[in-house]
């Protein structure tokens, strides 16, 4: 039997407010244990939350730009669980009337080869059920501190710093559109700037709900919850796991639990952790200690209005605009500041398809190698511009190209500074060509011989001899047009 892949995911992002959702404290990452702390995220009694305006907006940008309608009128409910990292015994989440509701987004999502090479990229649109806001939890702590074979800790810097959950449709049919969609997410939240994105520091959060059933089934089959997916290679290592597994007991004949499983990444494997919980095992219920949350439209409005160019727009943009491959242009519009450097270059150069070339070529290699990101590239952009204008003008080859590159990453030197510096100008120029195409013709007889008796391959030769006199700085094309026309003069 054949089976179909049915993925939703449920991503927390940290909003990038300098202090927590319901409290003034700060949510510097990284503070001394529990330094970050007071009455109200310590949940002592008679504390009061009061909501930070600024993690209203950036949730508000958030689920605009994820397509959602906004609900004008929010509730917060009160999430009960009992665990130690979390002081109050519940989290101030939304579940009735979440902030933002029936998302789209817009992915050009492709298919993964079995080389691991991402082919035939289009836009899919994926849905999204909703985004809430809610405070996190604090941190337990089993190891790595004196005693932890006898007790545990609790930092509780994380209580109450803000969350957003935006929960998806299950609308993936492969781990690939999952992970194309969470790389979009992500993009998004950077771009507008209301999350760091960093999920090795936990501000980005992906749990996923998997199931699979036979294909063209309309019911969805029972789904497991996968947990601790803190990076993209784990989130499509343990999809790719758990669908082989699903698909291998409903084969057998067998039933699959509805749990709650966790990723081990040293034994590449998903394990049981507890069986899944379902919302009535919460208790919900309108939180009390707070009033509605009610949105001024206006003040929606001037969000909407404020918001950049969104990565969806820009991708379908560049395509359009430069003519770019969509795969191209997806991975141009990866980090904020990217599109940015590629436009300048593109239109300082007059030519998008080669900075589009250079970018994802030599300077994110050197980059990498340097360990830097965009922004600190030792390359500007004008400066890839005035490179790439060297070659489109024939002054340098694109092999010299590379050379002169190399020397602006190392030393952030103008190339036309380097080019004249190390002598690597082309030599395009006919009268110092044809004076050194003389000497090889009249070193080399028994070979014009040959290419002038029609043995035209000849001519192969003769041009590594011209390009081996100029050091490699004959401009090709010239070079040969020149000694063709001399061959036929005879
Ligand atoms: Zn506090």
């Amino acid at each position: 039997m054949e089976f179909e892949t049915v993925i939703g995911l449920e991503v927390h992002a940290q909003l990038l407010t300098r202090s927590k959702l319901f409290c003034g404290c700060s949510t510097q990452f990284g503070a001394p244990p529990n330094a970050n702390t007071c009455p109200v995220c310590l949940a002592l009694p008679g504390a009061l939350p009061v909501v930070n305006r600024e993690a209203v907006a950036m949730a508000v940008k958030a689920a605009i730009a994820l397509g959602c309608d906004i609900n004008e009128t929010s509730i917060f409910a009160r999430k009960n669980y009992f665990y130690p990292d979390l002081p109050k015994g519940y989290q101030i989440s939304q579940f009735d009337r979440p902030l933002g509701e029936h998302g789209v987004v817009r992915v050009f999502s492709g298919e993964r080869t079995e080389t691991g090479k991402i082919v035939n990229r289009q836009e899919k649109a994926f849905g999204i059920t909703r985004l809430h806001m809610e405070d996190d939890a604090g941190k337990s702590i089993h190891e790595g501190l004196p005693d932890s074979r006898l007790k545990s800790y609790v930092n509780l810097n994380r209580t109450g710093v803000p969350l957003i959950e935006i929960v998806s449709d299950p609308d993936f049919r492969s781990s690939q559109e999952a992970y194309d969609y969470l790389t979009q997410l992500r993009k998004t939240l950077l771009y507008i700037r209301v999350c760091d994105g960093n999920m090795e520091e936990g501000s980005l959060r992906c749990d996923a709900n998997v199931s699979i059933r036979p294909k063209g089934a309309t019911k969805l089959g029972t789904k497991v919850e996968i947990k601790n997916l803190n990076s993209f290679r784990f989130l499509q290592r343990a999809l790719e796991y758990e669908i082989g597994r699903q698909t291998q007991v409903l084969s057998e004949g067998g039933q699959i639990v509805q749990e709650t499983r966790l990723w081990d990444e040293t034994e590449e494997r998903t394990f049981t952790m507890r069986s899944k919980e379902e919302a009535h095992d919460y208790r919900y219920f309108p939180e009390p200690d707070l009033l509605p949350l009610k949105l001024d439209p206006e003040w929606i409005e001037q969000i909407k209005a404020e918001l950049p160019e969104l990565p969806g727009a820009k991708t379908q943009r560049f395509v359009a605009e430069y003519g770019l491959p969509a795969e191209d242009a997806f991975l141009l519009t990866s980090s904020p500041a990217l599109p940015d450097y590629f436009e300048t270059c593109a239109k300082a150069s007059g030519n998008a398809r080669a900075s589009a070339n250079w970018i994802m070529g030599d300077l994110a290699y050197a980059l990498k190698n340097a360990g830097k990101e965009i922004e600190a590239s030792p390359v500007t952009a004008e400066q890839l511009a005035a490179l790439i204008r060297t070659i489109d003008s024939g002054e340098i080859s694109g092999k010299i190209a590379k050379t002169v590159f190399e020397e602006m990453a190392r030393t952030t030197e103008e190339p036309a500074a380097i080019i004249k510096r190390l002598g690597l100008v082309q030599v395009s120029d006919e009268a110092s060509l044809n004076s050194i195409i003389d000497g090889i013709l009249a070193a080399n007889p028994k070979q014009v011989a040959e290419y002038r008796s029609g043995k035209t391959k000849v001519l192969g030769f003769l041009v590594g001899q011209v390009m081996k006199e100029t050091k490699g700085q004959a401009n090709p094309q010239v070079l040969n047009e020149l000694l063709k026309k001399r061959l036929a003069e005879s």
